[in-house]
């Protein structure tokens, strides 16, 4: 009988692939009954002093972002033998072994491009940039949807042999490689949405726009070189969507989409405008979308419509955007009037006053509540925690004295926000070095 390597409570099976930083491999979680992926990042990285400084903090983040499109994490920890990842597992490969087979319809690599659009308008508005977005890290479904995967965890990590640190390293690959991180000058969402626009000239193109180059050479392609134009696309689209390609690409980040929705929804609108001159069919809506329109009909908002639901408001958003994408609509009233004419609606569902009033489109971003409730302030808060700025002080200058010791007691009542204090407070504190030599 095959022995399997159990860890943690997981069946570690077959390898699934290997990265730069680690290996990939299919497990089952015993417990749940589940399979998973379970990424293993390699000692030579999991134990190397900047790795560790982060690893906690950014997979907290990660596990936090949850979109319908991002690969889940279910869990994570470190050990002296490595870091490991426990992931949702998709079946259906990734981006890049899909446009191994060619160029995508326009359609197919508009749907990737809403998905993967909106997991990362999430992330950026979490303040997390992916930084590496390439097809390899778009994963695919059984359906053909795609997921993003592989945030920073592993990519901030030095190479302890040769003693480069973080901060001198270029992070991501140079296929897709925004000028801004060639020249190692700070990242930010627009970044990611050069990558992105590399990435949909690849899915709409069927090749790299710089191919037959070293990885040297795409560099400064990309720092230098406009993408040129895809030349093999319906006579209809082919402006449209090279402007789109070329905004993204911008060389100057201010010249990019100022979110990678706006992004989406400009190749949304030239796809839709051949289509309303066409005249073509509408994919089918499901039961849920349907259960959502007929709630929006009724006047319910989309905070409603989710405590009706059971489901998080982000989740109730996705669908309206799935929806509106299938109606070809841009607001609540269209997508109403639209399902009328289509016969998707039951017909006796009122229309109230202020749904007429409402053409606001649902992908404007929910503000992020800052207060935990009764949780406590974890480290990936600390940009949340406020008020506690002389205690934090006094903390610190106490482990900073020397003839004090290196011991630190924190005692207090339960629930006078002890945890939080040093969790989100003392601990970003020695991140930032408030103590010689703390930041190490
Ligand atoms: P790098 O990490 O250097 O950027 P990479 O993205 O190719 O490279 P990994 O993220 O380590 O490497 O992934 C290795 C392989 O495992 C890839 O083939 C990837 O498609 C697969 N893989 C990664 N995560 C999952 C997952 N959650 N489900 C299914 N396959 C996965």
């Amino acid at each position: 009988m095959e022995t399997l390597k159990m860890l943690k409570g997981y069946e570690l099976h077959e390898r699934i692939g290997s990265g730069g930083f680690g290996v990939v491999y299919r497990a089952y979680q015993t417990t749940v009954g589940r399979e998973v992926a379970i990424k293993i990042i390699l000692p030579h990285y999991a134990n190397h002093p900047d790795f560790i400084r982060r690893f906690e903090t950014e997979a907290q983040f990660i596990a936090r972002l949850e979109h319908p499109y991002i690969v889940p994490l279910y869990d994570y920890w470190r050990d002296p033998e490595g870091a490991y990842l426990v992931m949702r597992w998709l079946r259906g490969g990734s981006l890049r072994e899909l446009l191994a087979q060619g160029a995508l319809e326009p359609d197919t690599a508009a749907r990737l491009l809403d998905q993967i659009a909106a997991a990362l308008d999430l992330a950026h508005r979490h303040n997390v940039v992916h930084r590496d977005l390439k097809p390899a890290n778009i994963l695919l479904d059984e359906d053909g949807n795609g997921y993003l995967s592989d945030f920073g965890i592993a990519k901030d990590v030095g190479d302890s042999q040769s003693g480069v640190t973080g901060t001198d390293m270029i992070i991501g690959s140079p296929d897709y490689l925004a000028p801004e991180q060639a020249r190692s000058d700070p990242v930010t969402p627009q970044t990611d949405i050069y990558s992105l626009g590399v990435m949909l000239y690849e899915m709409l193109a069927g090749a790299h726009p710089f191919p037959d180059k070293t990885p040297v050479e795409r560099m400064y392609q990309h720092l230098n070189t406009p993408l040129p134009a895809i030349t093999a696309l319906p006579d209809d689209l082919r402006d449209d969507l090279n402007a789109i390609i070329q905004k993204a690409t911008a060389k100057n980040p201010a010249h990019r989409y100022s979110s990678t929705l706006e992004m989406a929804g400009a190749v949304r609108e030239v796809l839709l405008a051949v289509t309303q001159s066409g005249g073509t069919q509408v994919e089918q809506l499901t039961l849920r979308e349907q259960e959502i329109l007929q709630l929006i009909a009724g006047g319910c908002s989309n905070q409603e419509i989710a405590q009706r639901l059971f489901v998080t408001v982000a989740t109730v958003k996705w669908h309206v955007w799935q929806m509106y994408r299938k109606l070809r609509v841009r607001s609540r009233v269209q997508a109403i009037a639209r399902a009328r004419e289509m016969d998707l609606m039951l017909p006796t569902a009122a229309m109230p006053a202020d749904v007429l009033t409402d053409a606001t489109l649902i992908v404007q971003p929910e503000p992020e509540n800052p207060y935990k409730g009764l949780r406590a302030f974890q480290t990936a808060d600390a940009r949340d925690f406020f008020g506690r700025e002389k205690l934090v002080q006094r903390l610190v200058k106490r482990l900073s004295d020397p003839k004090q010791g290196r011991f630190l007691a924190v005692v207090g009542p339960s629930g006078s926000g002890k945890s939080s204090a040093v969790r989100a407070g003392l601990i970003p504190a020695l991140w930032r070095g408030d103590i010689p030599g703390s930041g190490r």
